[in-house]
């Protein structure tokens, strides 16, 4: 399971780290935490911290800030390992990487020197993008000529910050925020919001609630909230009123590795959805010897192997974009693994039998994982909308 590109030296070196890290470190825990009732009992800094002396939280930082460089494809293939073992750690890292990797292109050179020495050096140090706000959802992907109710006002050397945003990955654990500001309210978020970058403990900004999720509850998901909050100048990313430009020129990578997270649980479910038809005996002999089972398991196996080739596909001509990239790449591979894994689900489901459906058989915790990325990163029907506009402008 390799992908189309293949696995040169480095890439192997870096994926048998990240096993290793996955199999000892996140997976016998992940049950455990999942099942706390308390979101934040859910989340694990010893697991944070061991995948800092690992080297990998710092991955896709370049090697001249204290990381390894990594590009678009490695990095979701890494997602994917991680999504294997727990979905919700997967994604505290993948929004790390993929924020590292916006943060080198997008920030000036000043900003960088700022911040992330710090956060190369900080075991703890994982990122958040702040966008979505309760009023607000897909209206940022649809290109909806409205503004965003987190606003700023113009104020002596910045801009005094007043409103929310909700639903944010590693909202309340993050060391350095991205987060979209409507700079001018007459304008629409497309051209009138702008990019700020904002550290853990800027006056007047505080988290709010952290969300219980149904799922990928390694994770948390949390409230911003900012209150006459002073941003100063220094700290708005690329230009004012284009923060749409930030995502759009510097993380076209971001729709893959959403897909190649919740791949891993995909992979998860497949092979368990295996271990048991060869192990469940009905009718005489092992399930996976009928016909029925054994067909399920082979579309649920293509499936997987279509979702991840087209992840690398997009991930690799994200970074050379040259060579082929779309913008359908940009939006559509998460939709289509994460509705390969939604199936994949159900149909775990119903191989494990009336077993499947008891919580002591570990289908359960991987079934509420699959459905996260229906609507993560966009839900699904508004990124076929978006893609749509691509391809019938
Ligand atoms: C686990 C998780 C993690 C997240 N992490 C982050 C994060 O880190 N940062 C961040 O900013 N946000 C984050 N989000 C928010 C996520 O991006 C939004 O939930 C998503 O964009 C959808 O917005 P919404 O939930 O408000 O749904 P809505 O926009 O209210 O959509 C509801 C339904 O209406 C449909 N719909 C909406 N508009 C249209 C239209 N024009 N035409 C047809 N149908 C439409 C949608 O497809 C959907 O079915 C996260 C969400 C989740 C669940």
């Amino acid at each position: 399971m390799e992908g189309i590109f293949g696995l040169n030296a480095d890439q192997r070196a870096i994926l048998e780290t990240v096993r290793r890290f996955a199999k000892e470190e996140v997976a016998p825990r992940a049950a455990a935490l999942d099942a706390n009732q308390n979101p934040l009992d859910c989340f694990s800094w010893e697991i944070i911290e061991k995948s800092h002396e690992l080297g990998i939280r710092t991955m896709t930082l370049e090697e001249k800030w204290g990381g390894l460089g990594i590009d678009s494809l490695t990095t979701a293939m890494v997602v994917e390992e991680l999504g294997k073992a727990d979905l919700g750690i997967s994604v505290v890292l993948a929004q790390t990487f993929k924020i590292a990797q916006i943060m080198q292109l997008a920030l000036n050179d000043e900003q960088k020197q700022r911040v992330l020495p710090g956060f190369a050096k900080d075991p703890r140090g994982v990122l958040a993008i702040g966008m979505s706000e309760p009023g607000n959802g897909s209206d940022k992907h649809m290109s909806f000529p409205v503004p965003f109710a987190t606003s700023a006002e113009r104020v002596a050397g910045g801009w005094r910050v007043n409103g929310m945003k909700h639903f944010i990955s590693n909202g309340n654990r993050a060391s350095l925020y991205l987060v979209m500001v409507q700079t001018d309210r007459k304008k629409t978020m497309q051209d009138g919001a702008t990019c700020f970058l904002l550290e853990r403990g800027h006056p007047g900004f505080t988290i709010g609630r952290v969300h219980d999720k149904m799922g990928e509850r390694l994770a948390n998901n949390a409230e911003l909230v900012f209150q006459d909050c002073f941003i100063p100048d220094a700290n708005v990313v690329g230009k004012l009123g284009e923060s749409g430009a930030v995502f759009a020129n510097f993380s076209p990578m971001s729709n893959a590795y959403a897909g190649a997270s919740v791949l891993g649980v995909a992979v998860a479910l497949y092979d368990k959805a295996v271990d048991w038809a060869k192990m469940r005996v009905q009718g005489g002999k092992p399930i996976i010897e009928h016909d029925g089972i054994r067909a399920q398991l082979a579309e649920m196996h293509m499936l997987i192997d279509a979702s991840r080739s087209y992840i690398h596909r997009a991930a690799y001509l994200a970074d050379h974009r040259d060579q082929g990239w779309d913008a359908t790449l940009g939006v559509l591979p998460k939709a289509m693994a994460s509705q390969a894994a939604w199936k994949i689900a159900t149909w775990c489901l119903e191989i494990h039998g009336g077993h499947g459906y008891m919580k002591e058989f570990g289908v359960e915790k991987l079934v509420r994982d699959a459905g996260a990325f229906l609507h993560s990163d966009g839900v699904n029907r508004t990124l076929f909308l978006k893609a749509a506009r691509t391809l019938f402008r």
